[in-house]
């Protein structure tokens, strides 16, 4: 049986993963499910797939986890703390589902007992990418891609040489603004944001989109995945979504991977790898789609891409800078402080000060130096914030 965690379980992630493991309980050993708030979902599945234990990571709520598991035989844990432990408890395969920075420590707990990592948490990458991957040879384990796009380059990679690859091009929905005039956006709101014309995911990541802070995030998580030169990374907005990547060879060659918008496929293909299983997702009709289009995005209502290119271009802790006040950024938009268009302002900012006071960005990628810049990322972006 496969020893299987599940972080961010009562995610969007985490709800299609336990649906593919759900349905073949015989071959699953669940050890640890996580979640935040949502206590009734997390005790529901952990007891539901026999999990040991079960974690929170709102250390308020482990009386309501301990009352929900009462007599269940699921152990019960909360905090920080609980969540590193439960990522050290041996396992073979780690989803990392948690959304945002939190999800970054859990991963590599799970990297060090040597569990595969299954990487829906993009932002690992971002904020800490050659740690992770590090850590990951250090210990013998697989670093394993679960955003799509990525699991579509890396699909296109078997058998391929990486010294071959010319281009590598993400797809990007445009999401939930793609087609609004300019002049609107700067009075999108939030729930209007929330709203994505082909993934149904979690809120956030769902914002993201939107202002393309998602691709963004996802262009640096390729440079730090497959370790290829930022110029050679590009977005086209692929309103379909079904063309999730293409890779470009140095014939000529392009391999497109072309799948329904359904994220169980590339959970399903981390869960299996190397082998592929039979995936409970629908099967294309070519014909009925008909066309699949492309256009070039467009800078001026999506900065998030040049500010990407920027963070990959400087390196270091820059990435964990961006994300931070990313991070802080979308806060003070949903919570309405700030408007849509200025994210992208508040996160450029914050780089340009933080860049300014020197060291902050050039120093060595250890965890004490990522979680430093992460705070100095999201103190900065407050500040400039208040200041507006
Ligand atoms: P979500 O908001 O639906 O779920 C997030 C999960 O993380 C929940 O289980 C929540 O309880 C937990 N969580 C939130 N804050 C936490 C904290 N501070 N500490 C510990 N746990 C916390 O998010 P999602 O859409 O499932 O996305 C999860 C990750 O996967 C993100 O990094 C996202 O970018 C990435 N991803 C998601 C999709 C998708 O289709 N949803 C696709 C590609 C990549
Ligand atoms: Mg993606």
């Amino acid at each position: 049986m496969k020893r299987v965690s599940i972080f961010g379980a009562t995610g969007s992630i985490g709800q299609n993963t336990i649906d593919l493991i759900a349905r073949d309980p015989g071959a699953y050993d669940v050890v640890a499910l996580t979640g935040s708030g949502n206590i009734a979902q997390l005790a529901a599945d952990a007891i539901r797939l026999r999990a040991q234990v079960a974690v929170t990571a709102q250390d308020s709520l482990l009386k309501d986890l301990r009352d929900a598991l009462a007599s269940s035989g699921v152990a019960a844990a909360a905090g920080e703390t609980a969540l590193n432990e439960a990522a050290s408890l041996p396992t073979d395969w780690v989803m990392s589902a948690i959304v945002g920075a939190a999800g970054l420590e859990p991963g590599l707990r799970a990297l060090q007992q040597g569990a595969d990592l299954a990487l829906a948490n993009k932002e690992s990458l971002v904020c800490a990418g050659p740690l992770v991957m590090a850590t990951a040879r250090a210990h013998g384990a697989a670093v394993l891609p679960v955003d799509s796009e990525h699991s579509a380059v890396f699909q296109a990679l078997v058998g391929e040489r990486i010294e071959t690859v010319e281009r590598v091009i993400l797809t990007a929905s445009g999401g939930a603004f793609r087609d609004w005039p300019l002049e609107r956006l700067r009075g999108a709101t939030p729930a209007q944001a929330a709203t994505h014309p082909n993934w149904d995911m979690g809120q956030r990541i769902t914002i993201d989109s939107a202002s393309m802070f998602n691709k963004a995030l996802e262009l640096i998580e390729t440079k730090e995945f497959f370790q290829i030169d930022p110029f050679r990374i590009e977005a086209v907005v692929h309103p379909e979504s079904l063309v999730h990547a293409l890779v470009g060879f140095c014939d000529g060659g392009m391999m497109a991977h072309i799948g329904p918008s359904d994220m169980r496929h590339a959970i399903g293909y981390a869960l299996h790898y190397p082998d592929r299983r039979n995936l409970p997702v629908e099967r294309l009709d070519l014909v009925r789609i008909g066309a699949l289009t492309f256009r070039a995005p467009d800078e001026e209502r999506w900065p998030a891409l040049r500010l990407a290119r920027d963070v990959m271009q400087a390196g270091g802790l820059a990435g964990a800078v961006f994300n931070a006040a990313k991070e802080r950024a979308l806060d003070h938009f949903i919570d309405g402080r700030i408007g849509f268009m200025q994210m992208a302002e508040v996160v450029e900012a914050t780089l340009n000060r933080v860049s300014a006071s020197q060291g902050h960005i050039d120093a060595e990628i250890s965890l004490d130096n990522v979680r430093h810049a992460d705070h100095l990322g999201r103190m900065t972006a407050d500040e400039i914030i208040r200041q507006t």
